[in-house]
């Protein structure tokens, strides 16, 4: 009886102990869920985006991943803000501007220009490259425009993005930009005056890690958790669940943790992240890059839309940025001999390398590139209610995070590692 219940323990021991290779129930589990409509297309501002973030740091919390140091939570969240122009009014020469030819984009509370001041009026003539000179100057503290009336077309066009809400990391930390329509062709006085309303929303990305016999070099699994939430005229689906774009992603992230924490401790040090604000505008990835020390990385992992299988074939995925380093070369080799294959990522024109999470780590140096599977130029569900897991090919997916377990391997154990990617070649 006590020899029985000792090798029952050993036995269990070993079950808990031993690898635990991706499988298709916990993959099924964990995308159903961030999926489901109960997560309401998860959108980075809304309520339902934290209740992702909550069972993604719940699922990291039983894998048994540590916080990041510092961190007492999986939970990383941060301010973002959302700054309107309230009001704004303009008068040239004594002569106040009509409201539709004025638009502005106020980042400080309030503008309060005259003639004389720091603010010099820029002329853009009737023959001049306005969207030129609008792009120059948008990151310039303050500008005052004074555009030709011929310009029409292009103001409305640029008025269009001035007037809509900006989103910043800091307060006050953006720029101020004025733009009138006026034929007047000297401004001798002027004056401008601009209020700006500022709303901060907490948003939230979810950070775990295993930390290896190395603290100090940090290979990083990443997928973003948000997507486009619910958006009007899509009845009677107006849900964007975004199974494939990222839950699939973010899965990966979830599944990958509970493998390499079966594995026993790692020699390199081992981050998983999901990543909020992807669709509107990187802001998670941003917050992330400024908490770590860029130098410390390895190499990024960022899995975006795996759910369904490359046109290549099964047992497949492709690496945006592939030439940019030697990270797609070292998974290739990782997997030789086995089911899997990598290659570079085949539509190239569609600039993918930096459209998601990786291009931020990218302009710091890290070899940081995005790993997908999904047939991006005939797939009809992309950013459409229709992204739902049941299109798509779950055992597929489940081989995918097999395949980047096993093309991770050498980066893991320290035996490789990628070379840094040019930070001036990357815009
Ligand atoms: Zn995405």
């Amino acid at each position: 009886m006590k020899n029985f219940a000792v090798l029952l323990f050993g036995a269990l021991l070993l079950s808990a102990c031993g690898p635990k290779e991706p499988n298709i129930a916990d993959v099924t589990r964990v995308i159903s869920t961030l999926a489901s409509d109960d997560m309401r297309g998860r959108q980075a501002f809304a309520p339902e985006a934290m209740d992702a973030a909550n069972f993604i740091g719940s699922e990291f919390e039983a894998i048994g991943l540590s916080k990041l140091n510092g961190d007492t939570d999986f939970i990383q969240d941060f301010p973002l803000y959302t700054v309107s122009t309230a009001s704004i009014s303009a008068s040239i020469n004594g002569e106040e501007i009509a409201s539709d030819l004025v638009a502005a984009s106020v980042s400080s509370d309030s503008l309060n220009w005259m003639e004389g001041g720091e603010v010099v009026p820029t002329y853009v003539g009737a023959g001049d490259n306005l969207m030129a000179t609008w792009r120059s100057n948008r990151s310039v503290p303050n500008t005052l425009l004074v555009v030709h009336p011929d310009q029409k077309e292009a103001f409305d066009q640029i008025a269009g993005f001035l007037r809509r809400p900006s989103r910043s990391m800091t307060v006050g930390g953006g720029s101020n930009m004025v733009m009138v329509l006026s034929a007047v062709k000297t401004v001798k006085t002027f004056s401008v005056a601009a209020k700006a309303s500022t709303t901060e929303a907490m948003i939230a990305n979810v950070a775990g890690m295993i930390e290896g016999k190395r603290t100090d070099e940090i290979v990083v699994f990443s997928g973003h958790y948000d997507h486009l939430g619910v958006r009007g005229g899509a009845e009677p689906d107006s849900i964007f669940n975004g199974a494939n774009d990222d839950a699939s992603g973010t899965t990966a992230v979830i599944e990958l943790a509970r493998y390499f924490k079966s594995m026993g401790q790692p020699e390199r040090t081992i981050y998983f992240v999901a990543f909020t604000a992807e669709e509107s505008g990187g802001y998670g990835s941003r917050h992330f890059s400024e908490l770590v020390n860029p130098d410390q990385i390895v190499a990024m992992f960022n899995i975006e839309m795996i759910g369904k299988p490359a046109v290549e074939g099964p047992n497949t995925a492709w690496i945006t940025g592939f030439d940019r380093s030697d990270f797609g070369t070292i998974l290739q080799e990782a997997v030789e001999g086995t089911v899997f294959n990598f290659y570079a990522d085949p539509y190239p024109d569609q600039n993918l390398f930096y459209r998601s999470d990786n291009a931020t780590l990218a302009r710091l140096g890290v070899p940081a590139h995005s790993i997908s599977t999904t047939p991006i130029d005939v797939d009809t569900d992309y950013h459409q209610a229709s992204d739902e897991v049941s299109t798509l090919d779950l055992e597929h997916m489940t081989n995918a995070i097999k395949a980047i377990a096993a093309g991770a391997a050498t980066i893991i154990s320290g035996e490789k590692t990628p070379t840094r990617i040019d930070p001036s070649t990357v815009n």
